[in-house]
């Protein structure tokens, strides 16, 4: 059986068995394979953009004798998909921002209809994945966040559900932070920053939000040494936005205390 990553088997362990699964942005295919290879899954689609990438997938597929249950299809993100052929959809190892456009695109042309779970994993601009959950009414159920080969990854699992905002509403509610700051500017924070992920911090959150400050201490050094009036601003607005951050972060060590 195929040996996935740290990052995709967390990806695989929070699909539910015996769901049908598309994942997008399948390059290789290796998830949909181990979740056929493993038993996990009846039937797998792999929808991929890009010719190289798509012949790949169907390698694999041909490589592991699954072309009859693992169907490769080229195509630009859920439009591969018919609406109700699926429960669950992944979408891994891609930004933030083209994941939300993705999803949304799909969302207008009804292939989410039928489908019950998402398995989002953005590279970069987690906020815009939450944001675009927040909006279309989906519960987010749970987050992880890993490190593998000094990259950090979060994994979002989100369902349809009919009490999706209730809980939303409870879980973006950043009081347990007891940071004096008004409801909207915590929320925002939460969004960014992960409302499983700050409830239950791992070392690994600290580190990225640690790399963070120090890339944009690195910027605001830059910026001190121009005389533009924007620069002293934007200086200023960095300034403050790591100065957050920490205070967010000192809450969250003090709370482990
Ligand atoms: N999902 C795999 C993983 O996490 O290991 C592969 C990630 S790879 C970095 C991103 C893949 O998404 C590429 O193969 C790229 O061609 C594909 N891709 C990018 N935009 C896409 C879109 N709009 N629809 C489908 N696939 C897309």
């Amino acid at each position: 059986m195929i040996k996935l990553s740290k990052r995709l088997q967390r990806i695989a362990d929070y699909i539910t068995i015996n769901n049908r699964v598309a994942d997008i942005g399948s390059d290789h295919a290796l998830l949909p394979v181990y979740l056929l290879q493993s038993g996990k899954c009846p039937s797998a689609i792999a929808g991929e953009l890009n010719y190289g990438p798509m012949l790949a997938a169907k390698k694999q597929a041909a490589d592991a004798g699954l072309t009859n249950r693992l169907n490769v299809r080229q195509g630009n993100g859920l439009a591969v998909l018919e609406a109700g052929e699926v429960d669950t959809v992944t979408i891994a190892g891609m930004g933030g921002s083209l994941m939300s456009e993705i999803l949304e695109a799909g969302y207008i042309a009804g292939k989410l209809d039928g489908v019950s779970e998402l398995v989002l994993q953005p590279n970069v601009g987690e906020d815009a994945v939450r944001i675009w959950l927040l909006n279309r009414g989906w519960k987010l159920n749970d987050e992880t966040i890993l490190e593998e080969d000094g990259k950090i990854y979060e994994v979002l699992h989100a369902s349809k559900s009919t009490d999706a905002a209730e809980h939303n509403e409870k879980m973006y509610d950043g009081s347990f932070l007891q940071i004096d700051w008004d409801k909207p500017t915590l929320t925002s924070y939460l969004i960014r920053m992960g409302p499983y992920l700050l409830r239950n911090p791992h070392p690994a959150l600290i580190k990225k939000w640690k790399n963070e400050i120090n890339k944009i201490e690195w910027i605001c050094d830059k910026l001190s040494s121009s005389d533009l009036p924007e620069s002293a601003l934007k200086r200023k607005q960095f300034q403050a936005e790591m100065k957050s951050i920490q205070e967010v972060l000192n809450c969250l060590q003090m709370d482990k205390q």
